[in-house]
């Protein structure tokens, strides 16, 4: 694959996702954090961004409800460029009923090179890091390139 880069603000979009047993600790930490989150744009699944919102009174752009498609819906912002980094607290104790979603998902954070984490050490150590505020060129993939190699 041929690779490109991508021109992230120093206001990023964080996208926001925590599964039910998860949520107090994706609550605590955001209002931890909540000097640094409120300088990004922030979204979320449904129920996450609903809860976040009351929690932290900032402005946060609220998707459909995980297992109802919001996850579907962060993957193809990922995929569209919309979305700079990923805090997903999933469950590593309980199955989930869209499991399929949550693997596309961490796909695509994956493919487009995004940053994820997946608890909250990780999710400190990003929003601590020396890129969270600045202009980072981040390495995606040359979709034009894939496009006409594929269509040659
Ligand atoms: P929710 O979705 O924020 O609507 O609970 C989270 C998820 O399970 O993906």
């Amino acid at each position: 694959m041929e690779y490109m880069t991508r021109k992230l603000a120093p206001n990023k979009r964080i996208a926001l996702v925590a599964h039910d047993h998860m949520k107090e600790s994706l609550l605590n930490w955001a209002s931890i954090r909540l000097n640094i989150l409120q300088d990004h744009h922030l979204y979320a699944t449904g129920t996450t961004g609903t809860l976040l919102s009351k929690e932290l009174k900032l402005p946060i752009e609220s998707l459909l409800s995980g297992p109802m498609g919001g996850d579907q819906q962060l993957g193809a912002k990922i995929a569209e460029g919309t979305i700079d980094m990923l805090i997903f607290f999933w469950d590593p104790m309980n199955a989930a009923p869209h499991d399929p979603d949550v693997k596309a998902l961490l796909r695509l954070a994956a493919l487009w090179n995004i940053p994820v984490a997946t608890n909250i050490a990780t999710a400190d150590f990003i929003l601590e890091s020396y890129h969270i505020n600045k202009v980072y060129h981040a390495r995606i993939p040359d979709y034009q390139g894939y496009l006409a190699k594929r269509t040659k």
